[in-house]
């Protein structure tokens, strides 16, 4: 039998929440934002479950030409724009959408002949402060495109620094945007997952959500991913492969971070940080143990950690044990290693075997 641990993607949940997104943005049409291997789900597995979306959005140009590749004709938006000129030609070769967010790629597109003209979604900065134009630069670029004969369509686009965070909120980066962008008539994207879920004013005509498509909540375990409707698409899971019986004062693993403080019994899961679980995941983050919820003791090691199987005593060697997933959100267990959902999906390793449902 092979090492046990597994990910299963789970493509219905994908459809699903894909089909709820769009309910709660009924004008906008919606980028599927698959990046990063859609976020660590497989790309061309995400592209092929939704037949039916509206586009893709991508950050890496050979991803983007892999879904050309796999057959997939919606628009395809490269969220940082291009690297180079060779990307730029092989983008209007291809019909790619592409950001542009600063002055180089802004000459860069002036200075060639392309074989098409390409559709450009121009960045603003709107207080993110990361890729942009000032947001009021906005009227002197969009003429400066639409003197471009390199250029078809333009899309105005701006990224939210705190659309997930209860407190803060998009108001001042939505004030911003609509001051530098009066009187601009043309097609705007603004929302990730959270301002898909949270805040309608900012649906525009496209959304971009990424990681409330996987079934996980941009807003951490402060709202569940449950409570908007969005099933969780990837399941890690394991197996129990040895069992240690420990006497009171016996530590667990390396660094012996963990002291029973009694008679214990603990099941060794195959599974570690070269899976992609989080290292610095502490002693308490919880795991499901043949359907019943349990937790993580002492540090997680490359290729194992342990799991208290002490009140679960039919657990032995070959029981099940799920990381995270259907019956454990990956949220909870992000919450509990001090991250969020999108690493933990993303680190998922090459050596995972992954079987798509
Ligand atoms: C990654 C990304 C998104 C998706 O963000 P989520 O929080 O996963 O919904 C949207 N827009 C841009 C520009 C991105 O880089």
């Amino acid at each position: 039998m092979p090492r046990p641990i597994a990910a299963t993607i789970h493509t219905d949940a994908l459809c699903h929440n894909y089909a709820t997104l769009k309910a709660r943005a009924p004008q906008a049409r919606a980028f599927a934002v698959v990046k990063a291997n859609a976020y660590g789900h497989g790309l061309i597995t995400t592209a092929h479950a939704l037949p039916d979306a509206d586009g893709f959005a991508t950050l890496e140009f050979p991803g983007a030409l892999a879904l050309r590749g796999a057959g997939v004709r919606q628009p395809i938006l490269l969220l940082e724009g291009v690297f180079d000129a060779d990307e730029l030609h092989g983008a209007a070769q291809h019909d790619l959408w592409l950001s542009v967010h600063d002055e180089a790629s802004l000459v860069r597109l002036e200075a060639m002949r392309l074989p098409a003209p390409v559709s450009v979604f121009l960045k603003l900065n709107t207080g993110m402060n990361r890729l942009g134009f000032p947001a009021e630069a906005a009227p002197a670029l969009v003429a400066r495109l639409q003197a471009n004969p390199n250029v078809a369509a333009i899309t105005l686009m701006a990224h939210f620094a705190c659309a997930d965070e209860a407190g803060k909120g998009i108001a001042a980066q939505m004030a911003r945007f609509h001051a530098g962008t009066a009187g601009l008539a043309l097609p705007v994207t603004l929302a990730n997952s959270a301002a898909t879920l949270a805040y309608p004013d900012t649906h525009a005509d496209w959304v971009r959500p990424g990681i409330a498509l996987y079934g996980a909540s941009p807003f951490g375990s402060a709202r569940s991913a449950a409570s908007f409707g969005l099933l969780p698409v990837m399941t890690l899971a394991s197996e129990i492969i040895a069992v240690q019986e420990l006497a009171a004062g016996d530590a667990v693993g390396y660094g012996a971070t963990f002291t029973a403080t009694q008679r214990m019994r603990i099941g060794i899961v195959a599974c570690g940080y070269a899976d992609g679980y989080p290292r610095h995941a502490p002693s308490g983050t919880p795991l499901l143990v043949d359907g019943q919820r349990s937790q993580l003791v002492g540090r997680v090691s490359m290729d194992m950690l342990a799991v208290d199987i002490s009140t679960l005593p039919a657990a032995g060697v070959g029981t099940a044990v799920e990381l995270w997933g259907q019956a454990l959100p990956v949220d909870e267990v992000a919450a509990a290693a001090g991250t969020i959902a999108y690493e933990l999906t993303c680190a998922v390793a090459a050596r995972v075997a992954v079987t798509v449902r």
